[in-house]
């Protein structure tokens, strides 16, 4: 599939049918796989031969979509997890562990940052973050000895800032470790970060992969490009002998295109259980199929709805990275020039009160803590996820009182700016 386009890996990548088999990727709605002798089934233990025995580890449903999202990607292995955030952990945590730190923008997910400021530092793993905006040197100077990886989003949920992948892959090659690029809100149809030099590539499928609001999901891909065995004595679980595994070496085994994803799968998977479901994989896959014609119409309602509120005399500020006088403009034009998303966000003039007044009048747009559905949604942080903060914590964090998140869908953008325009009256 690799020489395919990228519109032709979302509706045929991953799953190749032999004559007489099922067109539609199947739901192989079983738990666990039958064999005819302990031999066979050791043999799969040992990670001797690959196949499957208990849909935790693996269920070929999951694989399927798992290998098509790996071939959007541009990758050379995936897997699906139980959700972006799980996703997220085991992309992190199967290089560091205790003792060990890592660097990561400060404009990420609000449950991406609790995962490293709280969880994970409870864990015993430390993270320095750092402003996407800073220069390498400042980059650099955040690195540390036992620093395993560095990180960021592509764009930021919710700040929608643009990440210079190329500037933070380079800092993070220089120090022997990999970039691990969240790319949820362009999607592999938007921007493949891959081919700008990130190791591995996570996402929280729920966003526009399922594009249906239908099933909370998540995958991970390597490119199986970076040579753990280059920088061996900072990635011993990839590099010496798992004992779990009667002494297997990752990388001897599995070189570096499946090292990464096997032991991810053969460690992680096995003990923390976060599976994602057959049925929901099979959800996914049907969102898959239409996310290259579904991207574009987001990002287009988008530009319409931004540059509407940005001539509009009651809209004090809009972040939209289309727009020419955005601070990521550049930027976007050059990791995202076919669009970057459907999530604009915008500051009312009049405060906390006109951003509660002109939500409660929308008629198309319902308030939800959710991004990416092909319904159009918004949200008023200060009100709702950060409202146990002060007005002065909320500009701190990035979310001013007025700013409001709005998560354009496939509607038509005159009835979407219609909608709009009577609730900014209502002000
Ligand atoms: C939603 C989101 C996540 C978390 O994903 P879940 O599927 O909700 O667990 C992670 N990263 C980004 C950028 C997100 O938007």
């Amino acid at each position: 599939m690799s020489e395919y386009k990228i519109e032709t890996k979302c509706v045929q990548g991953g799953y190749t049918p032999g004559n007489g088999e099922p067109r539609q990727i199947p739901i192989i709605q079983s738990t666990t796989f039958k064999y005819s002798t302990s031999e066979d089934m050791g043999k799969l233990f040992d990670l001797e031969a690959s196949g499957y025995f208990y849909s935790r580890l693996q269920n070929p449903t999951c694989d399927y979509v798992a290998a098509k999202i790996t071939e959007m990607e541009g990758g050379a292995a995936g897997m699906l997890t139980s959700s972006g955030q799980a996703a997220n952990f085991f992309a992190m945590f199967n290089i560091a562990g205790c003792g060990d730190h890592i660097v990561a923008s400060t404009s990420i997910y609000g449950g991406t940052f609790n995962l490293l400021s709280v969880t994970m530092t409870k864990m015993g793993i430390e993270t320095t973050f750092v402003d996407p905006d800073a220069s390498e040197e400042e980059i650099s100077a955040a690195f540390r000895p036992n620093t395993k990886l560095l990180f960021g989003e592509t764009i930021a949920n919710p700040a929608l800032t643009v990440l210079d992948i190329e500037k933070f892959a380079k800092v993070a090659h220089a120090h022997g470790v990999p970039l691990v690029v969240d790319n949820t809100f362009p999607t592999p149809v938007g921007c493949r970060p891959i081919e700008w030099g990130a190791d591995i590539v996570t996402h929280s499928t729920t966003k526009y992969m399922d594009g249906h609001g239908s099933a909370i999901g998540g995958a991970i891909v390597d490119s199986g490009r970076f040579d753990w065995n280059a920088h061996a004595e900072k990635f011993p679980g990839l590099t010496t002998p798992d004992e779990s595994y009667h002494g297997i070496v990752y990388t001897e085994k599995f070189g570096l295109e499946g090292a990464f994803i096997t032991k991810c799968t053969a460690q992680l998977m096995r003990d923390f259980g976060c599976t994602q479901s057959p049925q929901s994989a099979y959800l996914l896959n049907l969102g898959l199929e239409s996310l290259h014609v579904r991207m574009p119409r987001h990002c287009e309602n988008a530009q319409a709805v931004a540059e509407f509120l940005n001539a509009h005399p009651k809209v004090d500020y809009v972040n939209y990275c289309g727009l020419p006088g955005d601070k990521y403009h550049a930027l976007a034009r050059k990791y995202l020039p076919n669009g970057s998303c459907g999530v604009v966000s915008f500051g009312v003039k009049g405060g906390r009160a006109a951003a509660e007044t002109f939500m409660k009048h929308l008629k198309l747009a319902a308030i939800e803590t959710h991004v990416a559905d092909a319904r159009t949604c918004c949200l008023n942080p200060a009100t709702s996820t950060h409202r146990q903060m002060t007005d002065e914590q909320l500009i701190a964090a990035g979310v001013p009182a007025e700013l409001v998140r709005m998560s354009c869908g496939l509607e038509s953008k005159e009835d979407l700016i219609a909608d709009i325009a009577q609730a900014l009256d209502a002000i």
